[in-house]
């Protein structure tokens, strides 16, 4: 069975707000881009994703089993890098690596050398050292990677990851998505249609909560 079954899931947020209906995708390992304006709904379903929200309807399976009754498995193979990211500037990338294994409650044995590994994973080893507050934003948004890589998820979650990033941040950007894909499932929301054109292997849109569209990325994009 896939991976990642989301069962015609909905969220009703407590106001009344609906913000996702109705949506049912099968994923497998690769890159799912999800595509849809402001205000869409992709940021909701990332956390019902993340198991930070439950579906108010509709359930979502890993490796077929509901995550609303069985967050455990998913969550120890979870990496999620929110929007709203924010690192400790003061830290270096090297110390808030170590204080989020922590965080995550991952063994002591071995860590700084995993560290070291995700810092390398995405090209910051040689900054490792220098305080985050000196770090342009893509470099920030590398540490966010780096961060969600620290328990080798074979579910990588990243919210609007190139909002605020220069050209060539961007870029380098979805070549390390790429380069983290292969037996992953990496699920990258964006509002910008080039993000998905350069990683996404297979594209959802997403319209006011709702899937309009699911698919190859090139029957949408008119792509070479
Ligand atoms: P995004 O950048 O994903 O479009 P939004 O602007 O929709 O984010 O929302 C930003 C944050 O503000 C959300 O994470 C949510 O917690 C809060 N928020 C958004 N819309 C509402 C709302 N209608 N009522 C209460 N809180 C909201
Ligand atoms: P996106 O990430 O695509 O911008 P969101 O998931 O942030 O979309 O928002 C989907 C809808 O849910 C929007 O109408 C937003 O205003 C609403 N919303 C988001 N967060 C909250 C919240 N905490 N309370 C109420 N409504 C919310």
């Amino acid at each position: 069975s896939p991976l990642l079954q989301l069962q015609d899931v909905g969220y009703t947020y407590g106001n009344g707000q609906r913000a996702v209906s109705g949506v049912t995708l099968n994923l497998a390992p690769g890159i799912l881009g999800l595509l849809g304006p402001n205000g869409a709904g992709k940021s909701t379903l990332m956390r019902m994703l993340a198991t930070l929200a439950k579906p108010t309807s509709g359930a979502i399976l890993w490796n077929g089993e509901d995550i609303a009754r069985h967050p455990d498995p998913l969550r120890r193979t979870l990496g999620y890098l929110p929007q709203d990211f924010g690192a400790y500037p003061s830290l270096t990338a090297r110390e808030f690596l170590r204080y989020m294994g922590a965080v995550k409650s991952l063994p002591q044995t071995g860590l700084g050398r995993r560290v070291d590994d995700c810092l390398e994973l995405v090209g910051l080893q040689d900054a490792a050292n220098r305080q985050i507050g000196s770090y342009s934003g893509g470099m920030r948004q590398r540490v966010g990677i780096a961060q969600a890589l620290l328990n080798d998820p074979a579910l990588l979650i990243v919210d609007e990851p190139t909002v605020g990033l220069d050209p060539e941040e961007r870029l380098r950007f979805r070549n390390l998505l790429t380069d983290l894909a292969g037996r992953r499932l990496v699920i990258l929301s964006t509002h910008i249609v080039p993000d998905i054109e350069a990683s996404a292997t297979t594209l959802a849109v997403m319209v006011k909560g709702r899937l309009c569209f699911n698919g190859m990325p090139e029957a949408l994009l008119h792509m070479a």
